[in-house]
């Protein structure tokens, strides 16, 4: 029988340090000896928002914050390196961590002494630095420890296109490079480790699939090889019915779609990226999401036809950072011409809508979006809508940027009676007021805004009110650097 091809993942917190190191080599030599295995790996836990305040305090022209920056990320590798290797082994892995540190150097100084703004194309090649570094550590490690490794760079399998922060895959030309460089190694029984979150387009220039893109990395991968599964490892048990750190009474599920898998994660659960379910989808393999620091856990998988939970409502989650903008125009006016522009222009920015409500006689149109888009549409409603808003066609635009967006999803929901009315009436027990609704089309899930302050006790309330009971008996295990205790967002 032909041996598996598993791709596997490990986020931020799975080698967050040198034990989680050694753990993650663990996991792989184990399945190595009977699968065939592509290992996809994050930069250490915290290493890209770091890298990301260098880049940010150096545009800035400040100096003495970039510099501390800039040693707390040489020191989080050098402790890694020097835990990690042999005495012959760390030289060069020193000697790797500086050559990556200067190319974070030489960029930074020249920002700062231009005092420009960076160019998308120089941020993705910086923020790409963070997995480049971890994925050549975890490779010499597995072959210090005497399997068989090779650390490949991201650019060389993963093509994309020019779209900086937030490429999107070029599948035929990902295929022929897994093809020439990932085959290769797997035939000589080697296990190949690539750098997550980035790839290159047509011109070889590092480009990054967007925050949390590694497990996108890893979905790419998977159809491009036609592995058989991909497997996530993160720091929980797998798909909860809550986040756990809002929820600590929250349990896993054993199977989820992809559509819930989707809707979840654009609806703010970090668990898995949003894009990630789409190349497994369109490929058919199932994607798992386990925890690395209990392998044994069976985890959680994501298929097409993933079994009803005992609740018609599977999970709970939400968006603690959102904005509201309403837009109302004049009575006399036929609105539906100016929502047709300026969602026009909203897809051609590339903006997410998280939901859109329009009151009958469709006179207001309240928009929601992550808090961090706001600003930006309140510019393109401006520039949009300058003659209708000089004129009073279009009212001045109001904007309530202190929401946050709760989504239950399941798609058992579908065709259940009731579950908006035990919805409301857990939040309005709560006596918290609602500010917008939606309710899909597909009837997977119900959305609503409420004030941020509120956003995490109605996550509890509402899953108190449908997960109350275990899915299964599962005890859930917190990340290790959290206090089941805690509840705080
Ligand atoms: P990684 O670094 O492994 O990519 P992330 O931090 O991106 O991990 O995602 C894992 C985190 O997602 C968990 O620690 C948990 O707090 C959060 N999370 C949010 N919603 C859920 C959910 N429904 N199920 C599981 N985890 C969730
Ligand atoms: N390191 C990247 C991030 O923090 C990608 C990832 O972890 O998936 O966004
Ligand atoms: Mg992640």
């Amino acid at each position: 029988m032909s041996r598996r091809l598993i791709v596997m993942k490990f986020g931020g917190t799975s080698v967050g340090n040198a034990a989680r190191f050694r753990q993650c080599a663990n996991i792989i030599s184990k399945a190595a000896r009977h699968d065939r295995v592509v290992v996809v790996v994050s930069a250490v836990a915290g290493v890209t928002d770091l890298i990301f305040k260098t880049i940010d305090a150096a545009r800035r022209g400040d100096p003495e914050t970039t510099h501390m920056h800039m040693e707390k990320f040489a020191s989080v590798h050098r402790e890694l390196v020097t835990s990690l290797f042999s005495a012959e082994q760390r030289t060069d892995a020193h000697d790797y961590v500086t050559k990556v540190l200067t190319q974070l150097q030489s960029a930074c100084h020249a920002l700062s002494a231009l005092r420009s703004d960076i160019s998308a194309q120089t941020a993705d090649s910086l923020a790409a630095l963070g997995e480049r570094i971890s994925a050549w550590v975890l490779a010499r490690y597995l072959q210090q420890s005497g399997s068989k490794a090779e650390f490949v760079a991201a650019e060389s399998v993963i093509h994309t296109d020019s779209n900086f922060g937030n490429a999107s895959p070029e599948m035929g030309a990902t295929r022929r490079n897994c093809a020439q460089v990932l085959l290769p190694i797997l035939e000589q029984d080697a296990v190949p480790v690539v750098a997550g979150y980035s790839g290159a387009n047509a011109q070889g220039k590092t480009t990054t699939l967007g925050r949390g893109g590694s497990d996108y990395s890893a979905t790419i991968i998977g159809a491009a090889t036609r592995a058989d599964e991909v497997w996530i490892w993160t720091d929980v048990d797998g798909v909860l019915t809550a986040d756990p750190r809002i929820c600590p009474d929250a349990v896993t599920l054993p199977e989820i779609s992809f559509d819930e898998a989707i809707e979840l994660a654009y609806y703010g659960a970090k668990v898995i990226h949003p894009k990630a379910a789409y190349p497994a989808a369109e490929a058919g393999f199932p994607v798992w999401i386990k925890n690395s620091f209990r392998p044994e856990v069976t985890g959680t998988k994501i298929t097409h036809a993933a079994k009803p939970a005992n609740s018609p409502v599977k999970s709970v989650t939400s968006v603690k950072e959102a904005a509201l903008i309403t837009l109302v125009t004049r009575r006399d006016v036929h609105p539906v011409d100016l929502w047709g522009r300026l969602f026009l222009r909203l897809g051609q920015e590339q903006i997410e809508v998280l939901f859109a409500t329009q009151s009958s006689p469709e006179h207001a149109l309240g928009l929601v979006l992550r808090k961090e888009d706001a600003e930006r549409v309140l510019k393109l409603i401006d520039t949009i809508f300058r003659i209708e808003l000089a004129q009073g066609v279009l009212r001045p635009v109001a904007m309530n940027h202190e929401i946050a967006v709760v989504a239950v999803l399941g798609e058992s929901m579908k065709g259940t009676c009731g579950i908006l009315g035990r919805v409301f009436s857990a939040v309005a027990r709560r006596e918290i007021s609602v500010i917008a609704v939606a309710q899909g089309a597909s009837e997977l899930s119900i959305c609503f805004a409420v004030a941020a302050s509120s956003g995490a006790e109605v996550v509890r309330a509402v899953h108190q009110e449908f997960c109350g009971q275990p899915a299964v008996k599962v005890p859930v295990s917190l990340p290790a650097n959290l206090s089941a205790a805690t509840g705080a967002q």
